[in-house]
């Protein structure tokens, strides 16, 4: 009697959930799953825009209706001619400026800027427990959203091993709101190149990337991270640095050649690519002769680095923003170092900017607190000599091309996917204006409309 009773409970508990979950993937899953003869059907939405920077276009346009139908644009036009449908529901941003829903693609929504007097970077991954990290990680994805980021790239969860693809899935199925992720899941490095470190050599401690020794090894680590969900490779290819002998800027090399080439190699054969730390030389430059097909930070590009970048088509993503914070005191080894990083950089994106280097807008947020805003490296961009136009293309139209998503998304354009966001101020003028996103629509829907009601 007593397991009956059991029985019934645990059947309804199932059929409760299971109601639960149907009806949450109806909410926010009909446009990924419904058909196109089913989206034909639904009621058409119109946006009224009175400034569109198309995310692709050198200059913007005034004046322009965008038809989104599920979760697809299906028409952009000149208010003046455009035929709005009937039946549809009109969202009036005239007075605002519209643009493609944002891309970062240097993330860790598995960090939160970990703070040195609570533990830091190694308390993140000794003292929480995962369901902790994954509700940071939950908070974070949520952040980036209404912060008009509708795509992120995140590299590496630091330890929280293929917590990123559950983020990813609880975000596709409706669960949490979030952008659309593409994940790099555990990240590559090799013995001596990554935390956790400095504890009794007795101990086997966690490390936050998978640690690998050889050419076969680093295949291995890139198939199953390939095999569990991985849709971009993260390798680190540097990792401590320091002031050298005659002032310089010493990045410890990690992967040889050939370990990273097995990676490449492997990767490539998936069809997905390979993003990769290096700061500059020795480790920076095997990144190149690997093949890599982005350089994360790259804080000191010598010429022949950016030659070679231009030659192989190698995306830089600088993430400025990131080593502008938390500096040691000037008067330490460390201070110095941080601030030796900063003088090189901007030297560094300032020549790859001008030889045509491929610039992708990334942060490194996670790296800096989630609280903080992700568009702070636009004006760091613009402030180096980067044109507005460019720096909102590096974060739109030019990211999506990098992630093979060209006209898929970071484009407000006919058969694109409807990620449209508006600021009150054209960001033309005010590069800043893109911190204050009012408005953001995801897939063909509404997560935040701030714009005041009369
Ligand atoms: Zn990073």
């Amino acid at each position: 009697m007593k397991n009956c009773v059991w029985v019934m409970l645990l059947a309804v508990v199932i059929s409760a959930a299971a109601q639960q979950k149907d009806s949450r993937a109806s909410e926010s899953g009909s446009s990924q799953s419904g058909s196109a003869e089913s989206r034909s059907h639904e009621s058409p939405t119109v946006i009224r825009a009175g400034t569109l920077i198309d995310g692709k276009s050198d200059k913007p346009r005034h004046d322009q209706v965008i038809v989104i139908r599920g979760n697809r644009i299906e028409s952009v036009g000149d208010a003046a001619t455009a035929k709005i449908p009937t039946g549809a529901n009109v969202i009036d941003l005239s007075k605002a400026t519209i643009l493609p829903g944002l891309i970062d693609s240097h993330t860790h929504i598995f960090l939160q800027g970990e703070d040195p007097a609570h533990g830091g970077y190694d308390a993140n991954i000794l003292n929480a427990p995962l369901a902790l990290r994954a509700a940071r990680a939950t908070v974070a994805a949520r952040r980036a959203l209404e912060q008009g980021f509708t795509t992120l790239r995140d590299v590496e969860t630091e330890g929280a091993g293929y917590g990123d693809v559950g983020i990813k899935q609880a975000i596709e199925q409706g669960y949490i709101p979030g952008p659309r992720l593409f994940v790099s899941t555990r990240a590559i490095s090799t013995t001596g190149g990554y935390m956790l470190e400095g504890y009794a050599p007795e101990l086997d401690m966690p490390k936050g990337a998978q640690i690998v020794d050889g050419p076969v090894e680093a295949r291995k680590a890139a198939r199953e991270q390939l095999d569990h969900g991985a849709d971009w490779i993260k390798v680190y290819m540097t990792h401590r640095s320091w002031v050298g002998k005659n002032g310089e800027l010493v990045s410890q090399p990690t992967l040889t050649v050939e370990e990273l080439r097995a990676i490449v190699d492997e990767t490539h054969g998936w069809g997905k690519k390979v993003a990769c730390h290096a700061y500059g030389g020795i480790g920076l430059h095997r990144a190149l002769d690997g093949g890599c097909d982005s350089i994360e930070h790259g804080l000191d590009l010598d010429d022949a680095a950016i030659s070679q970048m231009l030659k192989q088509g190698t995306w830089y993503v600088p993430t400025i923003s990131a080593y502008y914070n938390d500096w040691a005191p000037a008067d330490t080894p460390v201070g110095q170092r941080d601030r030796l990083r900063v003088s090189l950089h901007e030297p560094s994106f300032r020549k790859a900017l001008k030889a045509g280097v491929k610039i992708v807008f990334g942060t490194d947020m996670g790296g800096i607190p989630w609280t903080e805003p992700i568009a702070q490296e636009f004006p760091r961009m613009v402030e180096l000599g980067m044109q507005p136009m460019d720096a909102i293309q590096s974060a739109t139209s030019r990211a999506a091309t990098m992630l093979d998503m060209d006209g898929k998304f970071g484009v407000v354009a006919p058969g694109a996917l409807a990620d449209i966001i508006a600021v009150s101020v054209d960001p033309l003028h005010d590069i800043k204006a893109l911190e204050n996103v009012q408005f953001v629509m995801k897939d063909g829907k509404v997560f935040k409309d701030e714009r005041s009601h009369h």
